[in-house]
């Protein structure tokens, strides 16, 4: 069942969002070719402790993972897309990694992800990361009043063909508000105008990801860990969004890049289109039908 939330619940949602979104940017900012990821991890979980946030993550054990998750990140570096299990990895030059992260403050959560290359960036993996936030910015815009969840599907996977990236069916985005993944399951292709209405009041996190050459994916031996099946690069971009009478409002916007910099070290990280507010980037996905 879904439920629509008020004006008030949506402004409470948008100040987990921001927490998220000004998190998922310093991290960014943190990556950098030499760091560990469990680096990031940690300093995710000293960041959610200060906030008094919780992770949506931690414990986390839903039937597509080997539960429970005992981190506050997803950490996907390369061929991994979804659900990366923070590990003893140091970045290198050219890696691409994608954050995914979502937490609740006062029982209302956001959820975000964002895709980056370390130290030098190779031009086809700009581009496929580029793809993800235009494609999230499309599924953004297609979350209208008076729309169809298919519009937001469609408008996704339109940018995945005119880019000529496969789209993987099984994982998608979400519902979310008092939890991290609740009704409708969104996917990254289909029809516009099927599926149900969209009414002002319908939080759903929208989160394409791509791999640069298959639609299919495999599994780690950890359990949680999700890659494209052919090895090729894959891409994550996510943000949690409100549909309102007034049009889409994304909860989880990020500060442009400079404008705040909690974080350590200066940039490591390269992503094409960084981000404000509005367009911009995803989480760990998700699941058939269900959500990540
Ligand atoms: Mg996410
Ligand atoms: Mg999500």
């Amino acid at each position: 069942m879904i439920e629509l939330k008020s004006a008030e619940e949506i402004g409470r949602m948008a100040v987990t969002g921001q927490f998220v979104g000004e998190l998922l940017a310093e991290l960014s900012g943190v990556a950098a070719v030499g760091v560990n990821l469990m680096d990031l991890e940690h300093h995710a979980r000293r960041r959610i402790k200060e906030r008094g946030a919780e992770s949506c993550y931690w414990d986390y054990a839903p039937s597509f993972g080997r539960g429970p998750f005992r981190n506050v990140l997803c950490l996907s570096v390369n061929d991994a897309v979804l659900h990366g299990l923070p590990h003893d990895r140091v970045l290198r030059d050219g890696d691409l990694l994608s954050i995914d992260m979502a937490v609740g403050i006062d029982g209302w959560v956001a959820d975000s992800a964002l895709s980056v290359v370390v130290g030098t960036p190779d031009p086809a993996d700009l581009r496929l990361i580029e793809a993800t936030e235009v494609a999230l910015a499309a599924g953004i815009a297609a979350a209208r009043p008076g729309g169809r969840l298919g519009d937001i599907s469609a408008a996704i996977g339109e940018v995945a063909h005119s880019y000529g990236y496969p789209v993987n069916g099984e994982f998608g985005g979400h519902g979310i508000g008092r939890t991290m993944h609740e009704a409708p399951h969104v996917a990254n292709s289909g029809r516009a105008r099927r599926g149900m209405r969209l009414d002002p009041g319908l939080t759903i996190a929208i989160e394409p990801w791509f791999c640069r050459s298959t639609d299919r994916i495999t599994y780690d031996k950890d359990g949680w860990t999700i890659r494209s099946a052919d090895g090729s690069r894959t891409a994550h971009s996510e943000h949690t969004v409100a549909i309102t009478a007034a049009g889409p409002q994304v909860l989880t916007g990020r500060p442009a890049p400079g404008a705040t910099s909690p974080g350590p070290s200066s940039a490591g990280a390269t992503s094409p289109g960084s981000s404000s507010a509005g367009a911009t980037s995803p989480g760990p996905a998700r699941k058939p039908a269900a959500a990540a």
